[in-house]
């Protein structure tokens, strides 16, 4: 009786003719299609087993097509945040600039210097640029610049620190999201975790302790990006820690997370201590990230003293490590906006930056624009984030809309519907309505935006 049943299901090479994947197959090429289609009948064949009637053959290109759509849809391709939240990991975390996105653009076909001295044709390290601009806006003596921050504190321990001590404080045996975890990390580059304090409280004389007991090659201070400790709560400030670190002839080391170069106190975010500020109290070494508050193409910089930059850099996982030409063009164009002053032509710090009543004209005229096509929307007041781990819970003021829920009925469809849009648009949701914030939206999305509501019909 089953077998009879599993006759119906349809035929791979009748799937792959079928006139509804037409489309699909010019798009995609025969194979992927052919792997799509043995995939839909597998599925037919486990649920006429499970006794559910067999699909026909229109049904399963329907499906096909469907899975198709759904796997073109993963690639790379343009959304408008319009989430407030301005490092959204799942989304790539920061856009690039103009800038960023021409010099990348300029030089992804072509043949690049990228280990010459194009003047004498000899052998030249790969990123100097890049390097030399950084250690200048950090005012650290040198920098590297890896595939990215995870990397970078890995390199950094397994160059300076395996086979040795490291201290950290217990308040900073963190995990940042994504499967970082310090005492992990620390362990893989084979230096040897020594933990000191409380989760709470760590003293200065909780180092010392550790030190007395048995020495260490360095301290690891971890900024504590993407969660918060408030009440009773105690660490020694950057600069103490950095007195004792080389009163003992050991290394700081600190993973600042970010990479803010811009205090962004006056926007409303305290908390984030800025690149050069770390390296003034003292760090030997700093490891950030190029594609967070830094607002840049992802990477891992790692700044601070010749000696110590030049041991990483020899070190046998640099080579591993190392950062694509692609990026480090793209990095080039966003230092080249951080040394000449124009943050603005960075989109992040464009967001950060924009002061409250331009998010709130913003939102206005997408409110009067999408009234004087019959639709009714309200604006709000919003509380954003900056996200991607950093400056955790505090919020970044904001206007935005909030969309009727027309014929969709429910806050998720909408949601829903706007990601599977044309452009695709990531709202979120507020006391069960989906709203549309001014801030994260790029500076030249909003006629996509308003496209993009008008297409689904509300
Ligand atoms: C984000 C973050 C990392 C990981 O950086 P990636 O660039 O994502 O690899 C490590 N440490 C801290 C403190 C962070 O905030």
């Amino acid at each position: 009786m089953e077998s009879a049943d599993l006759s119906h299901l349809p035929r791979i090479d009748r799937l792959l003719s079928h006139e509804a994947l037409r489309g699909l197959k010019a798009q995609l090429g025969p194979l992927f299609l052919a792997h799509l289609c043995r995939l839909c009948v597998d599925e037919a064949r486990v649920s006429v087993r499970a006794g559910k009637s067999c699909p026909d053959l229109d049904t399963c290109a329907a499906r096909v097509l469907s899975m198709g759509q759904a796997l073109l849809n993963r690639r790379s391709q343009p959304v408008i945040n319009a989430s407030g939240v301005l490092l959204h990991t799942n989304l790539g975390r920061a856009p690039l600039s103009a800038k960023a996105a021409s010099a990348l653009l300029a030089s992804a076909g072509r043949y690049v210097p990228l280990e010459m001295a194009i003047e004498s044709g000899k052998r030249g390290g790969r990123g100097e640029f890049a390097h030399r601009a950084l250690s200048v806006l950090s005012g650290a003596e040198s920098a590297l610049v890896v595939n990215n921050n995870a990397a970078a504190v890995l390199l950094v321990l397994s160059a300076l620190c395996a086979g040795k001590r490291v201290i950290v404080s217990r308040g900073e045996l963190v995990e940042i999201g994504g499967g970082f975890r310090v005492p992990d990390v620390l362990m893989r580059s084979g230096a040897q975790l020594v933990e000191v304090g409380t989760t709470n409280k760590t003293r200065l004389s909780d180092y010392e302790k550790a030190i007395s007991e048995g020495g260490a090659a360095a301290i690891l201070r971890v900024h504590q990006a993407n969660f918060r400790m408030t009440g009773f709560v105690e660490r020694p400030n950057l600069n103490r820690l950095a007195e004792l670190a080389h009163s003992k002839g050991m290394l700081l080391i600190k993973d600042l997370g970010g990479g803010a170069f811009l205090d962004l106190a006056p926007y409303g975010l305290s908390g984030e201590p800025t690149v050069q500020a770390s390296i003034k109290a003292g760090c030997d070494i700093l490891c950030f990230s190029t594609d967070k508050v830094f607002g840049g193409p992802q990477g891992g910089a790692i700044v601070g003293r010749e000696g110590l930059v030049k041991a990483c850099q020899q070190d046998a996982l640099a080579r591993a490590l190392r950062v694509s030409r692609l990026v480090l063009s793209a990095l080039e164009g966003t230092l080249l906006s951080y040394l000449t002053g124009d943050l603005d032509e960075i989109p992040l710090m464009r967001a950060v930056r924009m002061p409250l009543e331009k998010t709130k004209e913003r939102a206005l005229g997408w409110k009067n624009f999408l009234e004087s096509k019959g639709i009714s929307v309200e604006l709000i007041e919003l509380n954003g984030a900056m996200g991607g781990g950093a400056l955790a819970e505090e919020p970044l003021q904001s206007y935005g809309i909030a969309l009727p829920l027309g014929q969709f009925g429910n806050a998720n469809a909408l949601l829903s519907g706007l990601r599977t849009g044309d452009p695709a648009v990531l709202g979120r949701i507020v006391n069960d309505r989906v709203v549309l914030d001014a801030r994260s939206v790029l500076g030249d999305e909003d006629e996509g935006l308003l496209r993009a509501i008008l297409k689904i019909g509300l």
